[in-house]
């Protein structure tokens, strides 16, 4: 069952499982950040929202972003997320995006922020007029994944910095994972907690997370799993 809530006007989140995925409507076109984890038919939640023609772009090509994209013949994507992308069976054809481009949806201008280090290729959005950072699973209050292919700490701990340093320009955050919204006072903690972590200054716990042996560091405000 999708769920479907309304979160302002042209604004929607879709909940699936435990990801999430927005529709965002203009005066001209619609696009879906991201297409969910297990929903091949997700694009029927944005029709039943719209009657404009539907657009998608990913945050990033993990599979639990991804399952409807197979509705869409192009999708928005950084280049540097193909592999990953790729690799998780993903098809159609990729029109390339990357920082400071703007997807215009009519009166509604999204502009791309590059924030590699979740994914090489992760990006955010900025809804410019609405203040709105859709920041995929790099900003976010539940356990951020850093085990693993293509993830890396230093770049994360750099997007979160530009992202610091844009943080005028957004008063929310809708994140894919876990509490929507969250605000940009969470930025600098996730900055002080990954570099903890990096630093080996942060105490973790050894566990196993479908069938990979992880390290867990958990914070009030979110948390990380991190390769032993
Ligand atoms: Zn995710």
């Amino acid at each position: 069952m999708m769920d479907i809530m309304q979160l302002s006007k042209g604004t929607y989140r879709v909940e699936d499982d435990r990801v999430r995925y927005f529709i965002l409507e203009g005066t001209e076109k619609a696009l879906m950040i991201d297409s969910s984890m297990n929903n091949t038919n997700a694009i029927d939640a944005a029709k039943k929202v719209t009657d404009k023609p539907i657009e998608i772009i990913n945050t990033h090509a993990d599979r639990d972003h991804i399952a409807g994209n197979g509705a869409f013949d192009k999708i928005y994507m950084s280049p540097a997320e193909e592999e990953n992308y790729r690799n998780n069976g993903g098809k159609g054809t990729i029109i390339p995006v990357k920082e400071g481009d703007i997807i215009d949806l009519g009166n509604r201008p999204l502009e791309v922020i590059d924030i590699p280090g979740h994914t090489p290729g992760s990006i955010a959005l900025l809804d410019i007029n609405n203040r709105i950072l859709y920041s995929g699973d790099t900003v976010q209050s539940g356990i951020i994944f850093m085990f693993g292919q293509y993830r890396n700490m230093d770049s994360f701990i750099e997007s979160l910095k530009k992202l610091d340093s844009i943080k005028d320009r957004f008063d929310i955050i809708y994140p894919c994972h876990d509490k929507c919204p969250v605000y940009p006072d969470l930025i600098p903690k996730l900055i002080e907690g990954s570099q903890q972590v990096r630093d080996g200054k942060a105490e973790g716990k050894e566990m196993d997370l479908f069938g990979n042996k992880v390290m867990m560091y958990r914070f009030d405000y979110a948390g990380f799993f991190c390769a032993p």
